[in-house]
Parts: structure tokens; C-alpha cells; sequence
């Protein structure tokens, strides 16, 4: 019987960097994972994988729409599917191979195969038991499902089946209009398939800044993407090589049916805790079936933590990796915390869409004043030198203290812009602090510091 300080299951975001940690901090550590390579849904068939595919496609848009105007002539690449699912493998392998390194460099032990929990302190694999004095449980998500629609990985598919589809589908379906949703859908617009998002509110990404809703539906509207909105899919029926989609709007309880070559379930993710016994332990879990944790990730059972998507919060990598060093900490006897307040989420479509903190809509429900700064791409040298003048930087500052509440950009490399305004939140800055910033020219940067400008005395090229 082995025995170490920490033992935890899974080897996603959380659970990897949650060990390399531990083991920083001197414990004893060893990761269950039952997948055959590390590095969870997100390296296997999740952010990385969809990045590449998302790049990939892009590539192609670049120069089918605006490789002419920069004067590079010549016929649009052709595209070899299967070599382009041979790329997003070998980035999958590259990255997962690189965990690999990463745990023997740190000493982290992986126990292959699934783990469960027969009591606090011990963990069973296979017929093997371990021992550990502290227990993490990082177990992660699976996609969730709907009523009447029956996933085969092939016609009907979850992301996992859309990152390897058999063929580039003529038309598809997307069930959904959720970050994963629109990504995938972006990716076979682009490739070329007609593609329709069906979705039961009457608002794309929900919970985002309505007026980046709005601009983000008008451009993936441009780029050829059909939406159907406040539709509730009632079934899918599947055909030999096709499926029909059954659904009903939600204004007129009117029914229609969409043909689809393939049909992406993109619902949402649900925690998967399936084989750990936690019943039988009594872990406590919430209404939504995540496992409940205190303030230190400690569950209801003394010993046995949990962290990422299997617990409360949102089902980012970034997030879950947040919780696996704060746990590290906590479980080396140090303080572990995570501001929740300034988890960036970031959409990577072309342009990709980024948020951080409050949106107009909750501080508005909060009766909280406050100011509003925004710039428009168009104003940015850099953006319009690269086709990229579509899109705003709009920061949410409190009207009497100029403290950031909130940003909200949709524009070039968003995704990388919003951490300049997270460091800013986790400072308590000013959008005046931002503002006196000197950012270099001609950088998308720009754009972040006019949006702070115009939370004062107005934005230079606005
Ligand atoms: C298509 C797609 C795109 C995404 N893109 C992004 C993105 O761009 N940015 C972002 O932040 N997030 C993205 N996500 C979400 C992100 O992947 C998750 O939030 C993240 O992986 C959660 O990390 P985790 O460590 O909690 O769990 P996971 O990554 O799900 O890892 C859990 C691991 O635990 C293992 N496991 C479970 N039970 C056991 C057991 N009993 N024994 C042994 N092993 C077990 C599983 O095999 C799995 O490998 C995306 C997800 C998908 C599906």
C-alpha cells in the first residue's frame, strides 16, 4: 500500500496544477487519472483542441476575405481535413506529453486507472488501495444532456464528437447558443457548412453584456451564421446519414423542423462524479449535483477537498486551476484563495469576445451608480491595419470612486486584453489609474486605455 500526503483525482487544470504545487510545497503527492493522457476535458477534447480547429479555420477566412486586399494573389488554400485533425492531435499530444514532463520533473506520481473513495484516507484503484492523509477530488465535467435527443457521437454529437468529425458537414446544427456552441459553429462556418444555432433564450451567450450580446450575434450573422431564437428543441430524430431537429418557438408554441447533416448537443456541462462513492461517504451536494465545499474547498467529509468543474462556479480551466494552487496552499498549511470577483471569460471566435466583473445589467439590478467608458475598434490603427476595426472596449467604473467594476471587449485579441483590466480590478485601481498608463503605439492596448479615458474626461481619437 502506498501512501503519500495527497493523493487527488483527476488530472485536468485542476487536479494537474493542484499536484504540481502540492509537490512545490514539499507534500507527497500522486494524481489518479483514468483518462490515457493528462491534462483533462481541456487538453484532451476541450480548449486546446477547439483552439486549434478555431486557428486553423481562421487561417482559411484570412485568406479567402482578406488576403486579396493586403495584395496576395493567388487561389484560397483547399482544405485537407484530415490533416487538420491531424494538427489539433498533435497539439493535443504535444500539450498532454508536456504534463507528463512536468510531473516526473516535480516528482507527482500518476496512479493509472479510476479512482474511488472507500472511506476519508484512502483511495482505491483498480483492486490496489493508497493512502493519503488529504484528498482532492478534481473529477471535473461531461457535456449535459436533453430530453429527446440521443447522442451517437457521429450525426448527433457532443464538442467530443465535433472535434473529430468523419467529414466537414454540409450543414450543421447547433443545439445552444453557449461559448462551445458558437466556437464549433464558427469553426464549420468557416470550413464551409451551413450552419444554425437554435437557441431557447432570446439572447446568445447569456449572462454576457447586453450590448456585446447584440454586436456578437450581428457579427457571426455577417459571417454566415443562421440563428434561431426562443426555439426549444423537442427531439432529433436520427436517419442514416442525417437527422431531422424538432422544435417549438417559444412565442406561438408553433412547430418546425431543420434537416442537419450533423446536430452539435451543446446545452452545457454537467460535474461528473459517477464511481467515487461519494453517496456512500456522504459528501453533501448542491441542488445542481456539484459537490458542496466551505470556504476551503473542504467538502462535508474532514479530508476530502474538491475543486473545478465538479464544484460551484464557472466551468473554466482557468478557474479550476485557481482552485487547485489555492487548495495546494491550504493543504501545505498556507492561506489558498481565489478572487471570484475577477474570473476573465473569454470567447474565441474571430472577433473574440472577453468579460471580467460586473456587466451594466447586474449593477443596474444592484441600483449601484455607475459610469460607462467605451471605445470603438474603428478608432485603433493597429485593429484597422489588420481588418479588425469591428468591436468596442466598454469599462464599467463606480460613478463616485472611478473604481473598475467591469469590462467588456469584443475585438481583436480580447481574450488577451481583459488581463490588463484584471490586474487592474485586483489592484482596486481607478479607470483613471489606467488611463494615465502609457500604452505603447500602435498596439489594440490603446483601445483599453481611450475606454478609460472616456470614463473621465473623454477618449483622444473617439
Ligand atoms: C469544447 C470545449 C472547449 C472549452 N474551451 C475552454 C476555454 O477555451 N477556456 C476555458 O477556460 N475552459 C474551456 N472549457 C472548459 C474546461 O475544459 C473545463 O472548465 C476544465 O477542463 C475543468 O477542469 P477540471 O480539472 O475541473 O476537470 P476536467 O478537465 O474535466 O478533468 C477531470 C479529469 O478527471 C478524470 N476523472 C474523473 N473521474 C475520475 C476518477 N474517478 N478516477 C480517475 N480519473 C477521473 C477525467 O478523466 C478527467 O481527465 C472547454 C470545454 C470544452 C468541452
Amino acid at each position: 500500500m502506498a501512501s503519500y500526503d495527497v493523493i487527488i483525482i483527476g488530472a485536468g487544470p485542476g487536479g494537474y496544477v493542484c499536484a504540481i504545487r502540492c509537490a512545490q510545497l514539499g507534500l507527497k503527492t500522486a494524481v489518479v487519472e483514468g483518462r490515457a493522457t493528462l491534462g483533462g476535458t481541456c487538453l484532451n477534447v476541450g480548449c486546446i483542441p477547439s483552439k486549434a480547429l478555431l486557428h486553423a479555420s481562421h487561417m482559411l477566412h484570412e485568406a479567402e476575405h482578406n488576403f486579396a486586399a493586403m495584395g496576395l494573389k493567388g487561389k484560397s488554400p483547399s482544405v485537407d481535413w484530415k490533416q487538420m485533425l491531424a494538427y489539433k492531435d498533435d497539439v493535443i499530444g504535444q500539450n498532454t506529453k508536456g504534463i507528463e514532463f512536468l510531473f516526473k520533473k516535480n516528482k507527482v506520481d500518476w496512479i493509472k486507472g479510476w479512482g474511488s473513495i472507500p472511506e476519508a484516507g484512502r483511495v482505491k484503484v483498480g483492486e490496489d488501495i493508497h493512502e493519503a492523509k488529504k484528498i482532492v477530488i478534481a473529477s471535473g465535467s461531461v457535456p449535459a444532456s436533453l430530453p429527446g435527443v440521443e447522442v451517437d457521437e457521429k450525426i448527433v454529437v457532443t464538442s467530443t464528437g465535433a472535434l473529430e468529425l468523419g467529414k466537414i458537414p454540409k450543414s450543421l446544427v447547433v443545439i445552444g447558443a453557449g461559448v462551445i456552441g458558437l466556437e464549433m459553429g464558427s469553426v464549420y462556418a468557416r470550413l464551409g457548412a451551413e450552419v444554425t444555432v437554435i437557441e431557447y433564450l432570446d439572447a446568445i451567450t447569456p449572462g454576457m453584456d447586453g450590448e456585446v450580446q447584440k454586436t456578437f450575434q450581428r457579427t457571426l450573422k455577417k459571417q454566415g451564421l443562421n440563428f434561431i431564437m426562443g426555439a426549444a428543441v423537442q427531439s432529433v430524430e436520427t436517419l442514416k446519414t442525417k437527422a431531422k431537429v424538432n422544435y417549438k418557438l417559444r412565442k406561438d408554441d408553433s412547430t418546425h423542423q431543420l434537416d442537419a447533416d450533423t446536430v452539435l448537443l451543446a446545452t452545457g456541462r454537467k460535474p461528473y462524479t459517477d464511481g467515487l462513492g461519494l453517496a456512500e461517504l456522504g459528501v453533501e451536494m448542491t441542488k445542481r449535483g456539484q459537490i458542496a465545499t466551505d470556504d476551503h474547498w473542504q467538502t462535508s467529509v474532514k479530508g476530502i477537498y474538491a475543486i473545478g468543474d465538479a464544484i460551484e462556479g464557472p466551468m473554466l480551466a482557468h478557474k479550476a486551476e485557481d482552485e487547485g494552487m489555492a487548495v495546494a496552499e491550504v493543504l501545505a498549511g498556507k492561506h489558498g484563495h481565489v478572487n471570484y470577483g475577477v474570473i476573465p471569460g473569454v470567447i474565441y471566435t474571430h472577433p473574440e469576445v472577453a468579460n471580467v466583473g460586473a456587466t451594466e445589467e447586474s449593477l443596474k439590478e444592484q441600483g449601484r451608480a455607475y459610469k460607462v467608458g467605451k471605445f470603438s475598434f474603428m478608432g485603433n490603427g493597429r485593429a484597422k491595419a489588420v481588418f479588425a476595426g469591428d468591436g468596442f472596449v466598454k469599462i464599467l467604473a463606480d460613478k463616485e470612486t472611478d473604481r473598475i467594476l467591469g469590462a467588456h471587449i469584443i475585438g481583436p485579441a480580447a481574450g488577451d486584453l481583459i488581463h490588463e483590466i484584471c490586474v487592474a480590478m485586483e489592484f482596486g485601481a481607478s479607470a483613471q489609474d489606467l488611463a494615465m498608463t502609457c500604452h505603447a503605439h500602435p498596439t489594440y492596448s490603446e483601445a483599453v486605455r481611450e475606454a478609460a479615458l472616456a470614463c473621465g474626461d473623454g477618449a483622444i481619437h473617439a
